[in-house]
């Protein structure tokens, strides 16, 4: 099939070549003429494990390519895809404004009917605010041209994109169009032959359950940090009490880790977003509201247990930070927890010596003339010369350190774990003060 995506983020790059290696054939769109030119020359503008080479083989076989002229996009797909970023506005609700450019663009060089579908994530009505856009621009130029808008969010994680492209868990679609029913199941066929992946609902269903999947993984992200955060008052140790209700099959084990606060591109906004949404009908969306204000604080932990630490005198300290991205395997900062940490430090007074295995650019173009911020090429040169160091994001390679080598390299034997990843016992045995989450009386 000919398919056309507009946007080559996160989603949009993933899709369009996983889409390519089954045999579709993809046109990619967008309108940064640097990330066009650099991906015609095999340079992939975000690191996710095995997308290199998945762009190379397809832009190579010719079912994927690239460009920034919005005609031709329009023309070779039957199938355009809307995946461009909806970040939050100003007071926090989904910004339309590059959807709304893209379904624009897609209406004014239209000369045959195309199915349109929205995979950016968008509030509940915007299906709508497509389709009415469309019909406006098609009125102006005074032609009738079939189209649908369809809304298929997705579903992926940063960091397992491709897999999750391939695999996907399921595919929600939301159309009542006979035809695009029709289009979509031939579209996603190949990634539906193990069982039915697809689930076809209404589109105001399709665009909420995006939302609803968001905020519920983001409220169980909170739920167990107020757990941790009780745990700690009542000496109590969250990973315990995290084995032992993840094993009821009701709860289970996915997604109960507690840490210093989710971040990203999508939970933050995401929540957000819905808040937004229920704001706007006159609801008010208690638990969201408390989802938010848990996360908030949780992101202050990693520098309040440094402060504690030092009595509230970190001014001249240098800080190791271990772990930039929001997650591992992901060189996203999007609202990582290590920016509200660095933020806080420099404020105070600290220097930050940080590492991450794919991060580095991207801290480097966030805080490139930033003063007080030295990034380091291994986690070991982080530590030389610092007072204490704090394990922002889980990489692998941070989860079995050398703790002689940690002893030996810190001034002060401090660490501030916001991931759990050591054994609070085996640190104080080695006389190092501990702060991890919800640990009970670790320090
Ligand atoms: P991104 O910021 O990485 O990429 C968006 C791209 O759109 C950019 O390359 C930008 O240049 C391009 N663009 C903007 N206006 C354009 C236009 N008029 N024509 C062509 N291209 C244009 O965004 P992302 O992380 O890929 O997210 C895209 C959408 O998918 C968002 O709504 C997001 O919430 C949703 N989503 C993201 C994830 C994720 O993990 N990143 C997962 C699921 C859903």
């Amino acid at each position: 099939m000919k398919v056309t995506v507009f946007g080559i983020g996160y989603v949009g790059l993933v899709q369009a070549a996983v889409l390519a290696s089954v045999g579709h054939d993809v046109m990619c769109v967008d309108i940064d003429a640097n990330k066009i030119e650099n991906l015609k020359k095999g340079i992939i503008p975000i690191y996710e494990p095995g997308l290199t080479p998945l762009v190379e083989e397809t832009y190579q076989s010719g079912m994927l390519k690239f460009t920034t002229n919005p005609e031709e996009g329009v023309s070779h797909g039957q199938i355009q895809f809307i995946a461009v970023g909806t970040p939050p506005d100003e007071d926090g609700s989904a910004d339309l404004k590059y959807v709304l450019a893209v379904a624009e663009t897609i209406a004014s060089y239209m000369d045959s009917p195309k199915v349109i579908i929205d995979k950016s994530t968008v509030p509940v009505g915007t299906a709508d605010k497509v389709s009415a856009k469309v019909a406006s621009v098609l009125a102006s130029r005074k032609v009738d041209i079939d189209y649908d808008v369809v809304s298929n969010p997705e579903f992926l994680k940063e960091g397992a994109a491709v897999g999750d492209c391939m695999k996907p868990d399921r595919i929600v679609v939301g159309t009542e169009n006979e035809n695009s029913r029709k289009v979509m199941r031939e579209l996603y066929a190949p990634f539906n032959r193990n069982h039915d992946r697809m689930i076809f609902m209404d589109v105001r269903s399709a665009e909420l359950t995006k939302y609803a999947a968001n905020c519920m993984l983001a409220t169980k992200i909170s739920f167990m940090n107020e757990m941790s955060n009780l745990a700690e008052l009542l000496g109590a140790d969250i990973e315990a009490v995290r084995h032992g209700i993840g094993s009821d099959s009701r709860i289970g084990y996915q997604f109960i880790y507690p840490g210093c606060g989710y971040g990203g591109s999508c939970f933050p906004k995401d929540v957000q977003a819905l808040i937004r949404t229920a704001n706007g009908i006159d609801y008010q969306p208690s638990i969201l509201e408390a989802v938010e204000k848990v996360n908030y604080a949780q992101k202050q932990k990693l520098f309040e247990n440094l402060n504690d630490y030092f009595d509230g005198d970190l001014a001249g300290k240098t800080v190791a930070v271990w772990g930039l991205s929001f997650k591992p395997k992901t060189d996203d900062m999007r609202e990582a927890s290590s920016i509200e940490l660095m933020k806080a430090l420099w404020k105070a007074g600290a220097k930050v010596q940080a590492y991450d295995p794919e991060a580095m650019e991207e801290c480097q173009r966030i805080f490139g003339a930033q003063q007080g911020l030295d990034l380091v090429g291994t986690k070991e040169s982080a530590l030389k010369g610092a007072d204490a160091l704090v394990v922002c994001t889980e990489w692998s390679q941070f989860r079995a350190p050398d703790f002689d080598l940690i002893e030996a390299m810190l001034n002060h034997k401090v660490i501030v774990d916001g991931r759990n990843l050591y054994d609070p016992q085996l640190l104080k045995d080695r006389g190092f003060a501990y702060y991890g989450i919800g640990r009970g009386d670790s320090v």
